[in-house]
């Protein structure tokens, strides 16, 4: 496991007190990298309160506007949820989310996910993501503090860390890197462009056919190679279509 490779990413947080919580639980479990995409009030001093002794993963945090521009770089990111979306994605549980995460991060670049208190990460947010976490709470109350959560996943990290037991990825050896998750965003929109182009899906009725794309190649996930062939069958397919025309 590497952690610097790990970065904990909340998304519109409302409430600075959890960001200093959030980074108390990081640093007590050894994570130092922390990203905040457009928190409603940073920096506060609720927020320095609460880290206590972790004052130096704020100063270190990194703010930005966007998730995109918070996981550009990342290779392989992991949603947490409360609850149940339409959609049935990868899905672990918090133990099974830090062994993959551990094992990726000896190579790659990971993000971990954690929404808003109040609607927690929005569909389309979870849909950028490789594998989704819930930590099985008990069914009559599913939602954990934002710092809680994160707290629980950072301490499954830790104890993998701990028992060294960062487990084999089964590409760890691949011979191309993986895709990022900015290029992953340029393919979507190409294949959506495509697909519009020939036909095959209708801008007025949509359905769900691009988030079962999303799905489908987030599952395989495509190294910078097959990207690029995939890419370049695309814009073939395109200059076809338009000849057509
Ligand atoms: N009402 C929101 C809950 C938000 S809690 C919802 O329905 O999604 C704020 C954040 O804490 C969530 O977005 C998620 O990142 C994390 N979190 C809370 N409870 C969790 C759980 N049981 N499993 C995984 N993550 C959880």
């Amino acid at each position: 496991m590497n952690p610097e490779n790990i970065e904990i990413v909340l998304v519109h947080t409302t409430h600075s007190g959890n960001i200093g919580g959030v980074a108390r639980a990081m640093k007590n479990m050894g994570l130092t990298r922390l990203t905040l995409v457009a928190p409603l009030e940073y920096p506060a001093p609720e927020a320095n309160w609460r880290a206590a002794s972790a004052a130096d993963v704020l100063e270190t945090a990194r703010v930005v506007s966007t998730l995109d521009e918070a996981i550009a770089e990342c290779q392989f990111v992991v949603g947490t949820s409360a609850r149940d979306r339409r959609i049935p994605w990868p899905l672990q549980d918090a133990r099974g989310c830090a062994e993959r995460v551990a094992a990726r991060s000896v190579q790659e670049r990971v993000a971990i996910l954690f929404g808003r208190e109040d609607r927690g990460l929005l569909n389309e947010e979870l849909q950028r993501c490789n594998l989704h976490c819930h930590i099985p709470t008990h069914e009559g109350y599913s939602s954990l503090n934002l710092a809680m959560a994160v707290q629980i996943v950072a301490y499954e990290l830790r104890m993998l860390a701990l028992s060294d037991k960062t487990g084999l990825a089964e590409d760890v050896d691949w011979d191309t890197p993986f895709s990022t998750s900015a290029d992953m965003a340029r393919f979507y929109a190409h294949l959506e462009e495509t697909l519009v182009e020939i036909g095959f899906l209708n801008p007025e009725a949509p359905r769900q056919l691009m988030p079962r794309l999303n799905r489908l190649f987030n599952r395989v996930r495509l190294d910078e190679m097959e990207l690029n062939i995939l890419r370049g069958i695309l814009t073939e397919t395109q200059k076809a279509s338009r000849r057509s025309k």
